[in-house]
């Protein structure tokens, strides 16, 4: 037979940006001629003010590659992975290897259900990851053995920060003096410091087996086991700071705490740490769920958020946000913390692997990386090898004078990686993952070997340490132990709730636009995802150019210098953006420039970073067009004097406008002798088109988990990099571990790990590989047109507040429902839980203005689904005109009663006043496809009055 010509497969040639962006070319069309304009590029041009253009008329231009198909970018992804070596780590120091149930990545990590879900701030359609998340608090509380534990904070260095803050206004103390032992992770040493002194706390490091040192203080904080290993019992100095009128926080092991006694039973006050080794891989550093938990009386004191039980207007258990009103986005200057956007996705996963494991099955991994621990030592000791760790959990302290290079050297040549402490000690950390082989060629590299009596050696637990309280008793994590059983538990958690992979989820300000498959497949190769954040940087090359290269771009999108990716959210890229400000005054002999001006329509991280890097907050007024008001800015500049610091302006506004007037601004703040921080996490409007960096600003954060395709995760994780010109590139974070994290001249870090959550950066690497600069500019220009759009059809049926010039909005639009509630008595919350009836999450609601509510639709809506949310918006408008000329009831009607539960739609007795296809089916397609709300509406207040934040008892569901 002749041969054959058989061509090479190729794939169909795809634009990726033609994906990511929801509206085709025709449909483009039919928005622009409902907003009136010829081409995007013209609504552009007359929506961006002309001040801001990098050059007349024109949009920026990008240096940036020519765009990647999602085959090629993964090739590319791909290649890079192949780069890293991935050794066995036995680096410990706060990150270990760990086995993740491959149900549980593929279904919670892998899983659009809820990896693009947002933070449950709309409780009744989060019911699954809020329940989750109650399973975290719930592990958390029992094996801290302290009552109340919030729903993840951002890791364990900044987790011990925020412990510090809370130990300092729960005791009022006129001490600044926070004791921190000496054998405590650096990394966590590290961050209390950049913390501690911009709020004048002065952080005691102190070798603590002799007691406390003398003088006041207002808490103490221990690591437990200590960095070293060791398990020491902290009870006498926990007794001691109580004496002293401090408290005591204990960064505690969470796997350790399944057989050493609770910190809480130690008589802690507060304990934090790190849920990494719960089945999280380590991901070069993040993310990873950071946990604390309270003792009784300190629950309103407590960073981040709180997951609480409540009832429904049915009387049925129901679960939301719990004691909100602690929160930056209310409390503003006054807030606890400026934690917004956690960790929510690794919580869930976290408290996922202890249903999975159950209280036995994580005891059983305890018993068995401390068994390999107790094989390691003795088989170091039979060698005549000095180890120092008398008592201890999974980690060993060796002392190898001089030679500690050389034995780290062989251990990496067999494939391990063991931390070098100095050049006379070698630490070495078990873990889950640890095998006897590995054991055996850790000992090897000492010149030592497994001992010949294979007996398996007694535990070295200090018995007055040993736990003696149970656990996880709840039937939760005793339960689903197969994993049929597991699957189903996941999935029917999954299918209460909304999110990306069900409708478009319009929050403003908070762009919730396509996580494109291709963004996240790398995301957990075990390459990447395999990484300790201490390994040497020559085995990371591949991920530290996705790094170097997510540096390069982002500063050329926005114009600046230098970027930093440490910051592991929006609020520590603030923090950090705001750090740098105050040490380049300081640099300048402007030590007392500590002003930072505020609109007030700003967002609440804003004043609440500010005073976390020690400034004081002046608010500045904003117009009746929402713009910040130049009269007032030129007052409180003049009155600032020489105190002024900064101006933190949010851009386009917080009210969704592009202000003309920000040029100016910055040109009077700079005359006052202020600093620009330009928030950037509504970069989506500007990318391709204005670049702060160069329209006046010094600094801004960004939001890679909004513009940049990082999934919202129900809460986190994210990553908030700090972008700044050069003059403040020396006051970028940088790392204890990692010189090449930062400028050795930087404020210190910001987060636990020197990169950050370096393990969700291949998601934007992949994003503006695959966009390139037109698709870039391009997905502004549509979530511009689509904001506009929706902004047009809905203006008849709903005021829309706030336009710029020729009555344009940005990327957003607010529509007021005030009138409507003053007339009808519907409110923006009746409104927005008819919604759910329609199958829509809400929009950002009374954010930044109460009674109206904020529509970001972003770039990747298609037509289809844009209209559908208009039609819903509209045929709700229609239901609040019945209740206006009275067909409906003011108190018994579909908006009042709304979300309809199935269970309340079908009962015996329906005593309303509409029917039930009305409440179920107001528009006909809900017939074909209907979410269902699995509860009614939720009693917030009940929940605050009566707080409950770990799992009810199962008798609580009975009827
Ligand atoms: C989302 C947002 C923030 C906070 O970001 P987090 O990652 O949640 O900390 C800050 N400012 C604005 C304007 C935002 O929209």
């Amino acid at each position: 037979m002749p041969d054959q010509h058989v061509p090479a497969y190729r794939a169909p040639a795809t634009v990726f940006a033609d994906r990511h962006i929801g509206p085709d070319e025709v449909e483009r069309a039919v928005m622009l001629e409902a907003v009136g304009y010829g081409s995007t590029a013209e609504l552009m041009a007359a929506a961006v003010p002309s001040s801001i253009l990098s050059a007349p008329g024109a949009p920026a231009a990008l240096g940036l590659p020519e765009p990647a198909s999602e085959t090629e970018a993964l090739a590319e992804l791909r290649a890079l992975a192949d780069t890293n070596q991935v050794l066995v780590s036995m680096i410990g120091q706060g990150y270990y290897d760990t086995v993740v149930p491959p149900v549980i990545l593929r279904n919670i990590m892998e899983n659009p259900a809820w990896y693009t879900a947002y933070t449950p701030y709309q409780p009744e359609i989060s019911q699954g990851r809020l329940e989750a998340l109650l399973n975290f608090q719930t592990m958390v509380a029992d094996l801290t053995g302290l009552p109340v534990s919030g729903a993840s904070l951002l890791d364990e260095a900044t987790a011990a920060a925020e412990a510090m803050t809370l130990a300092r206004r729960a005791t009022k103390s006129k001490s600044a003096s926070f004791v921190v032992d000496s054998n405590v992770f650096g990394q966590t040493l590290a961050v209390l410091r950049t913390r501690a002194e911009p709020l004048g706390i002065d952080v005691v490091v102190a070798d603590l087996s002799d007691g406390l040192p003398e003088g006041d203080i207002f808490g103490v904080l221990v690591q437990y086991p200590a960095a070293s290993g060791e398990v020491r019992d902290p009870r006498p100095l926990i007794e001691a700071a109580h004496e002293r009128g401090a408290l005591a926080v204990v960064a505690a092991d969470i796997l350790a705490l399944t057989v050493l006694t609770s910190p809480g039973g130690l008589g802690a006050d507060i304990a934090v740490g790190s849920t990494q080794r719960f089945g999280v891989p380590m991901g070069f550093g993040g993310p990873h769920a950071g946990y604390m938990s309270v003792r009784e009386g300190l629950q309103r004191q407590l960073p981040g958020r709180l997951v609480g039980v409540s009832v429904d207007a049915a009387g049925n258990p129901a679960y939301r946000l719990a004691l909100q009103t602690r929160e930056q986005h209310i409390r503003r200057e006054k807030a606890t913390s400026n934690i917004c956007t956690a960790q929510v996705l690794l919580a869930n996963m976290a408290g996922m692997y202890a249903v999975y494991h159950g209280p036995r099955g994580l005891r059983a991994i305890a018993e068995r990386v401390h068994s390999r621990a107790v094989l390691l030592a003795a088989g170091l000791r039979s060698a005549g090898v000095e180890v120092l760790t008398d008592a201890f959990f999974d980690t060993l302290r060796v002392r190898v004078p001089g030679w500690a290079d050389a034995v780290v050297e062989a251990a990496r040549e067999a494939g391990v990686n063991l931390f070098r402490v100095d050049a006379d000690t070698v630490g070495i950390s078990c873990d889950e993952t640890t095998t006897s082989g590995h054991v055996a060629l850790v000992l090897n590299a000492f010149g030592a070997r497994v001992p010949n009596d294979a007996a398996p050696a007694a535990p070295v637990l200090p018995a007055a340490l040993a736990r003696e309280v149970d656990y996880l008793a709840h039937p939760v994590f005793n339960t689903h132990r197969s994993e049929t059983s597991l699957l189903r538990y996941m999935r029917r958690l999954a299918d209460k709730d909304l999110a990306l992979d069900r409708t478009m989820i319009p929050l403003g300000s908070c762009t919730m636009k396509l996580n494109a498959t291709a963004e996240m497949e790398a995301v957990t190769w075990p390459e990447f995802a395999g990484l300790h954040p201490f390994a040497p940087l020559e085995q990371a090359a591949g991920l530290v150019r996705v790094v170097r290269d997510l540096e390069t771009w982002l500063a050329e999108v926005t114009g600046y210098d230098a970027v930093s990716l440490q910051p592991n959210a929006g609020s520590q890229g603030e923090l950090a953006g705001l750090l740098a400000i105050r040490e380049y005054h300081r640099s300048r002999g402007d030590a007392a420039r500590e002003v930072c001006l505020i609109p007030s329509s700003a967002h609440g991280t804003n004043a609440a970073s500010a005073i976390m890097a020690g400034m004081r907050v002046t608010v500045v007024a904003c117009d009746e067009g929402g713009n910040i008001d130049l009269d007032d800015l030129r007052a409180k500049i003049a009155k600032t004097g020489d105190a002024l610091a900064a101006i933190m302006v949010t851009y386009p506004s917080t009210h969704g406008v592009y202000e003309d007037t920000i040029t100016e601004v910055c040109r009077l703040v700079h005359e006052g002798g202020g600093q620009v921080y330009v928030d950037g996490a509504n970069l989506n409007a500007l990318v391709g088109w204005a670049k702060p960096g160069e329209f006046g600003a010094d600094v801004s954060h960004l939001n890679l988990h909004k513009t940049f395709c990082i999934p919202h995760g129900g809460g986190g994780p994210g990553v908030g990099p700090v972008a700044v010109r050069a003059h403040l590139a020396d006051f970028l974070p940088n790392h204890p571990a990692q010189s090449e994290a930062g400028p050795y001249t930087g404020v210190g870090p910001v987060s636990a790990a020197p990169f950050g959550s370096a393990g969700i950066l291949p998601i934007s690497w992949a994003y503006i590989r695959m966009m390139g600069e037109e698709g870039l500019r391009a997905a502004t220009e549509t979530a511009v047109l689509a904001a506009n759009y929706v902004a047009k059809r809905l203006a008849p049926h709903y005021p829309v507040l706030y336009a710029g010039t020729d009555g344009l909005v940005a990327h957003e639009c607010i529509i007021d429902i005030r009138g409507l509630q003053k007339a009808t008595g519907i409110s923006n919350d009746d409104l927005t839980k008819r919604l759910i009836d329609y199958g829509f999450h809400a929009p950002t609601m009374s954010f930044p203005v109460a009674g109206t509510l904020m529509i970001e639709p972003t770039e990747s809506e298609d037509l289809a689904e844009l209209d559908r949310f208009v039609d819903a918006m509209v045929a709700i408008r229609a239901e609040i005109d019945r209740v206006a000329d009275g067909s409906y009831e003011r108190e018994d009607n579909p908006l009042k009663n709304a979300p309809h539960t199935a269970e309340a739609l079908t009962a015996d007795d329906w005593k309303h006043a509409y029917s039930r296809s009305e409440a179920a089916y107001p528009v006909p397609s809900l017939r074909r496809s209907k979410y269902w709300v699995p509860v009614a509406r939720i009693d917030q207040a009940f929940g605050d009055r009566n707080l409950v934040c770990s799992c009810p008892p199962p008798e609580a569901f009975e009827e």
